[in-house]
């Protein structure tokens, strides 16, 4: 497989794709050493990702580097992503004894019951590329911890990240046969797919991870699902710094490259300060540097994959064609790579592309609307359920709004964020199941009831 910068076109590398022969010899491996891994100690085996969290400080220009390489997020942002990644590990580091201690439910009487917590067995963590570190350890990471074996198959554009966190994991003294790397395309899913597995966690997209819950459903064992988003920003007349609200919906759309599963997908302004709003979006987001993701000082690197650069400058053109008003960007950059300017559409609708499917790009609507209900509505009306945010100056009057949305997160006066301590799920096409928190802890273990009669 070959491994292109999207920032140069260039090949960065070349990467052996594995089989379905050598897909299922892994498998027997880890599936032959699942058991004693899951028989040592829970704080052993913490001991283990403890050392796997200081080598992913260790390496990170390494790791930052390859990272920008072979995505084309601003170097910064990998720094970012590392940094993250690891107080996720740290969260998981300092919780995980605790939630997966076994329970006595009752110690007296005729009849002793305890829930003692119990691996799944060898799990499948089948991942995206936009945020490989973060969304990776989200599920390898509290598996591991669990006892699990872990069959990983990294997206085919971050397969050297995926290369340097097996690499880690064995240096921090996971030992092989618990944790094996499957390197490939859609096909290297799909053999994972028909292993005898005994859980499937996926992050992707809506499209891929509906077609693995119906190709796994008839085995009966956990399938988990992160998937994709439009996410919605509402900003409400009595905002009182329109700039500091425009900056962070700016961050909310363009960070990551607008390529963030909770990112802002669609903004909706009330009138009172919605041409201040407008105006102030346009003035910061004019002063965004898109280019090389590897310079200092760069905001907006390369799209990670080729075909997105059509896709979102169809997704313009469409909300123009039906009367939407380009503000500013929105056009290809003159360079090699796959670069498109940030844009900002106004008067848009529902009927637009730009406002209904999920844009993963730095571009962005605005919507301007003359109530709070109004809004609600607007926010609900999606496929998707993954996080809405608000911004008001009264946390009573956004709530009325949040408590409205068949989200799994909402925010007020912040977006585009995630914490290790809360669970992190999308809901209707945005996903099934949950990782992060303590529920994400227990995601990949199963209880097992005692009832004990000494
Ligand atoms: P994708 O669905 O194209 O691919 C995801 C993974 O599935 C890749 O590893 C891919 O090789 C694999 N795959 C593809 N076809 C398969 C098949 N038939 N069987 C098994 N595996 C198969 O998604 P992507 O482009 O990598 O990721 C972007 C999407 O992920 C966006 O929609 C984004 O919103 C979503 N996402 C969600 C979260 C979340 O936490 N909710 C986080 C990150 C990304």
């Amino acid at each position: 497989m070959t491994i292109i910068n999207p920032a140069t076109e260039e090949i960065i590398q070349e990467v052996k794709e594995d089989t379905e022969a050598t897909v299922h010899e892994k498998y027997q491996q880890v599936k032959g050493g699942q058991s004693s891994w899951a028989a040592r100690p829970v704080e052993e085996r913490v001991g283990i990702i403890a050392k796997f969290y200081d080598a992913l400080d260790a390496e990170k220009e390494t790791l930052a580097t390859t990272l920008t390489a072979e995505t084309g997020k601003p170097l910064q942002q990998s720094y970012n992503e590392l940094n993250g990644a690891r107080a996720r590990i740290k969260f998981f580091l300092d919780n995980s004894v605790r939630w997966l201690a076994e329970e006595w439910v009752t110690t007296e009487g005729a009849t002793r019951e305890k829930i003692v917590y119990e691996p799944l067995g060898v799990i499948a963590n089948i991942s995206a590329w936009n945020y490989p570190y973060l969304v990776g350890v989200n599920v390898f990471i509290p598996a591991l911890i669990g006892g699990n074996g872990v069959m990983y198959k990294p997206s085919e554009y971050s397969t050297l990240t995926g290369l340097h966190i097996q690499r880690l994991l064995y240096r921090s003294g996971v030992p092989e046969a618990i944790f094996q790397v499957v390197i490939g395309r859609g096909a290297a899913g799909e053999w994972l797919l028909q292993l005898p597995l005994d859980g499937y966690f996926f992050t992707g997209s809506y499209r891929t991870g509906r077609y693995i819950a119906e190709k796994v459903a008839s085995k009966l064992v956990p399938c988990q699902l992160e998937l994709g988003g439009k996410d919605p920003l509402y900003v409400m007349d009595d905002v009182e710094d329109i700039d500091k609200v425009a900056a962070a919906a700016l961050e909310g759309v363009v960070y990551n490259n607008g390529q963030s599963c909770c990112a802002v997908e669609r903004i909706y302004v009330q009138e009172g300060v919605y041409d201040a709003f407008v105006a102030s979006y346009v003035e910061q987001m004019k002063k965004m540097v898109v280019g090389d993701p590897m310079a200092a000082g760069t905001d907006i690197g390369a799209l990670t994959r080729p075909g997105q650069l059509d896709f979102l400058l169809d997704q313009v053109k469409d909300a123009v064609a039906k009367g939407g008003k380009l503000l500013y960007g929105g056009q290809k950059v003159n360079r090699k790579g796959y670069f498109i300017e940030p844009a900002v559409v106004v008067g848009v609708d529902h009927g637009m592309k730009l406002m209904t499917e999920e844009s993963f790009g730095p571009v962005v609507g605005i919507q301007k609307v003359s109530s709070d209900k109004e809004a609600a509505q607007l926010m609900a009306d999606t496929e998707y359920g993954l996080t809405a945010a608000v911004y008001s100056k009264s946390f009573d009057r956004a709530e009325q709004v949040m408590k409205e949305l068949n989200t799994g997160t909402v925010y007020w006066n912040c977006c585009d964020r995630v914490s290790a301590g809360l669970p992190w799920s999308g809901r209707k096409h945005s996903g099934l199941g949950m990782t992060l928190s303590y529920q994400g802890i227990r995601a990949f273990v199963q209880p097992k009831a005692y009832h004990i009669r000494p």
